[in-house]
């Protein structure tokens, strides 16, 4: 059978993004140059993972230092670094254990896993049914498009994952009637990223682990986008009271830009992951530790989470003002702390190439909505400038309309 040759793309790379016509060579803090030195402001850090900005110097030295020492190791031998960093996350958080992997996808397959295993071990083995909800992102792999259930995501990649739910964000009512004996357990977000900066009110997120723990059902927060200082605290759920998980999978800012995940768990929801139940080449090797070391100290400060929330506090009042100069274009601002959507009336992809004519780069998101999630380093006179281009490209949009 023959069929007419189809085109190789020019740059032979598979076509699942759709890319900014823009390439860049070097980046410093809260900018990025192009090869002919043109500077951009970055408002969207890599989606929320060079959270300290671009070539910052303890990461730099970190990953200059251990590149000369030691790359790689197996994990079938002790990686003093991959301790020192557990010990840490789990000074800092509700974990006991940690299991480290290369990207939030991975983090988020051990979650799910491990949640099922637990429940096995436990001899219920019935229960395997794993609630997420519309909105969510938690990545690519088979299990975390399921968890997730984006339509678009899991579309005519054969047949479904058998125990997954997806129900409404925000839908109490369906919560309770979907938890029940066979409910392994519920993964959430407490600020959806790619959803278009979502998030869960406090109260809701104590309510979902106070019902989650009444019906022994583990409670998985994917904080890969909103934790690690986004937020303006360490991790997201600590702005509500009595929310910690029994897993939270964290990655993207955790390497500052090198992969590097995490799925943390009370030693309890680990209980079903002996020796061989699960492992990784890369995950937690010496070169991502030794990253991922330099970039927790840096993120778990006092000083950087000040910061954050005293720029967040900035964006949230000068952008307040923007949406109410133009709202015809603006629609809605939303998010927490640095996680922050703005809903647009023209489409997002519009407004993004705008601010690219502005020298701003802004990512994308669900809803039709544009983020912005500038390096948690970004100076209060960057914020403003930033808040200076999103008016100029809001100018830009209505004069475009008008026309
Ligand atoms: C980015 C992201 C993931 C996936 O992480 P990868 O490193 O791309 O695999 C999962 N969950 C959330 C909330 C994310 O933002």
């Amino acid at each position: 059978m023959s069929q007419p040759a189809r085109p190789v793309p020019e740059d032979h790379i598979l076509g699942v993004y759709n890319r900014a016509p823009l390439a860049f060579d070097h980046g410093r803090g809260s900018r990025l140059y192009t090869a002919e030195g043109e500077a951009y402001l970055d408002c969207l850090a890599g989606i929320a993972t060079t959270g300290l900005g671009h070539a910052h110097p303890k990461l730099v030295e970190a990953l200059k230092a251990q590149g000369e020492k030691l790359w790689h190791v197996s994990n079938i031998f002790r990686i003093p670094d991959q301790e020192r960093l557990a010990r840490r996350l789990c000074e800092e958080t509700f974990a006991d254990v940690v299991f480290f992997t290369n990207s939030g996808t991975e983090a988020v397959e051990c979650a799910l896993k491990m949640a099922r295993k637990y429940h096995w071990a436990r001899g219920e083995t019935d229960r395997i049914e794993i609630i997420g909800f519309d909105g969510a992102f938690h990545g690519r792999s088979y299990a975390a498009v399921y968890a997730a259930g984006n339509p678009a995501y899991v579309e005519g990649f054969g047949p479904p994952l058998p125990g997954y739910r997806t129900l409404k964000f925000g839908d109490h009512e369906a919560l309770k009637a979907a938890i029940g004996p066979k409910t392994a357990a519920v993964i959430i977000e407490p600020v959806q990223g790619e959803g278009g900066a979502r998030a869960l009110p406090e109260t809701c997120l104590s309510e979902l682990r106070r019902l989650t723990r009444e019906a022994g059902v583990l409670l998985i927060l994917d904080e890969i986008q909103c934790g690690l200082g986004r937020t303006g605290r360490l991790f997201a759920h600590e702005w509500a009271t009595d929310a910690a998980p029994d897993i939270m999978c964290v990655a993207k800012a955790l390497g500052g830009g090198f992969p590097v995940g995490a799925c943390l768990a009370t030693i309890e929801a680990a209980s079903g992951m002996g020796v061989g139940a699960h492992g990784s080449t890369y995950g937690g090797n010496p070169l991502a530790m030794a990253v991922g070391l330099a970039a927790f100290e840096e993120l778990a400060r006092a000083e950087t989470l000040d910061h954050v929330r005293r720029l967040s506090g900035l964006f949230a009042q000068s952008l307040g003002a923007l949406a109410a100069r133009f709202p015809d274009i603006i629609e809605e601002v939303r998010g927490k702390g640095l996680l922050i959507g703005l809903k647009l009336t023209p489409s997002n992809r519009a407004f993004m190439a705008a601010a690219r004519d502005e020298h701003l780069l802004v990512a994308g998101g669900g809803d039709n909505c544009v983020r912005l999630l500038p390096p948690l380093t970004m100076t209060e006179d960057e914020a403003r400038e930033a808040v200076a281009r999103l008016e100029a490209t809001c100018e830009a949009l209505r004069k475009a309309a008008a026309a």
